[in-house]
Formats: structure tokens, sequence, C-alpha cells
């Protein structure tokens, strides 16, 4: 399936695990799986870790990690830096709290808060502005995957951002492929139809610069556990996952990053 042309390349590809806490923690309940997390995840050639958290508990979470090997980040982000815009947040707001990435274009912000493909690009592009990696997340839903129009879709999606940015800004940002029928369904995609959409993506960057898609972080979400992420890890174009549920179980974390860190 892989050539050692593919390993090799791959090796050169900078891996993340990254949490999405969602609208879940407390402070207490926070303490404790960031003292779990601080034990168990240390750096590793290649690997980065980071936690995206509520925005109340920002503060929280950069006094607890600030030293460690973990690097935290938020679930969404102002497409505007400042002014008359009740309850949002902007990028220069999240690097005051030590962010170093954040969401953007989550299913759940796209589907539930009606985020269009041009407010993502927005988003993307003032994360970036503000000095932020963002995670590009994209993703079909399952009418969309039964429908067979997946890369239509993540084309679609990808495209809003490759126009509004340029393929260069995709330098300093990675994407998520998150297939909506997988995100806290407890329904995985198989390692193949994963990699395949991930082999996808990876070409259409290629088709406008071959050596950033080569070196682009792209990694896997929806319903990630320690007992299935290896064999997602283990596919020439998965560098890595974006983890729902089981981000709050710090056991179930840290052997996912485990499983990053010998892909
Ligand atoms: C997510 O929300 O980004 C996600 C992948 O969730 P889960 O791992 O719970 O499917």
């Amino acid at each position: 399936m892989r050539g050692s042309n593919y390993l090799e390349i791959k090796a050169m590809r900078s891996r993340l695990v990254a949490g999405n806490w969602k609208m879940h923690g407390s402070l207490a309940a926070n303490r404790r799986l960031l003292d779990g997390l601080k034990l168990g995840l240390q750096a590793t050639d290649g690997v980065q870790y980071s936690v995206c958290v509520p925005y109340p508990y920002l503060a929280q979470v950069e006094a607890e990690l600030k030293g460690s090997d973990i690097a935290w980040g938020a679930q969404s982000v102002s497409e505007w830096p400042q002014g008359a815009y009740t309850g949002e947040v902007s990028g220069a707001m999240l690097r005051d709290f030590g962010c170093r990435h954040v969401l953007v274009g989550h299913s759940e912000r796209r589907a539930l808060y009606g985020e269009t493909d041009k407010q993502v690009a927005a988003k993307f592009q003032a994360a970036q502005g503000a000095g932020l990696i963002p995670i590009l997340c994209v993703g079909e839903s399952l009418q969309e995957r039964e429908s067979a129009v997946t890369e239509i879709v993540v084309g679609r999606q990808l495209a809003a951002v490759l126009d509004s940015s340029g393929v260069g800004s995709l330098a300093n940002a990675v994407i998520a492929y998150e297939p909506v029928w997988a995100i806290g369904t407890g329904r995985t995609a198989t390692p193949q139809q994963a990699q395949a959409v991930h082999a996808f993506i990876r070409g259409v960057v290629a088709r406008q610069d071959a050596k950033l898609a080569a070196g682009l972080t792209i990694v896997y979400g929806g319903s990630v556990k320690a007992a299935n992420a290896k064999e997602l890890f283990a596919m020439a174009d998965i560098d890595g996952g974006l983890i729902g549920g089981a981000a709050l179980v710090a056991e179930e974390f840290i052997a996912i990053c485990a499983a990053a860190a010998k892909a």
C-alpha cells in the first residue's frame, strides 16, 4: 500500500493530535484532566499535542500548560478584529491567552450556527492575521457521502479558503478531515475511506503547490479512540487526529497521542 518513499515524506511532516473539548468542562474537571495530560504527554519529535477548550477556560489552561509540551487553543474565532460584535472573540484576544491553534469551520459551527464557506474563509484569514494556526475542518454529511459527492463538498470547502487566502496560507495551517457522519457517533471512517479523502485533499493542494502539499499536516477526526488510532495514523496521508469525546479522558487522549508518535 505504501512504498518507503511515502514513509520518508510522511516522516518529514509534523503530526498533530488536537483535542476538541467542545462545551464540556469545569474548573475542577479541567484541572484533573490537565494534570493527567501533563504527566502523560512529553515532547516527541515531529508530534505536537494541543487542546482546544471553551473560551472561559483559556486563562486556566494557559496557567496550567505554560512550560509544558502541550499547546492550547480555542474552538472558533471571529472574522472581525474588534468592534460591536456581541458574544464574539477575536484572534488577538486568543493570542492574549497564549493560544497557538484555533478550530475553524467545525461541522457543528457550520450545521448549528450556519457558518458558510465564505465566513469560514474569513475566520481562517482572521486567525492567521492574529498569528494563530487555524485547524480548518472540512467534511461531508452522511447524505453527501451516500450521494457520492464527498469530493465535491470537501473540494468546495477547501476552495473557499484557497481562493481567499491563497495556497501559501496553508504553510501555517492544519487541515482536519472530519466526516460529519463519524463525529460523536461512534462510527469511524475506515482507514481506507479516510485515506482516500486525505489523498484527495493533498492532491487538490498539490495542483497549486506540490512542495507545500507534501508538507501539509492533514489530521483525521471522527470517533477516534485509543483502539482505532493506530490503524488510522498508519495511513500515508493521515498526520494525526482531531479528537472530540476521547479528548476528555486523559488515558484515552494520551494513548491516541502515543499512537501518533509511533506512526
Ligand atoms: C470533533 O468534534 O471534532 C470530533 C472528532 O468528535 P468525536 O471524536 O467525538 O467524534
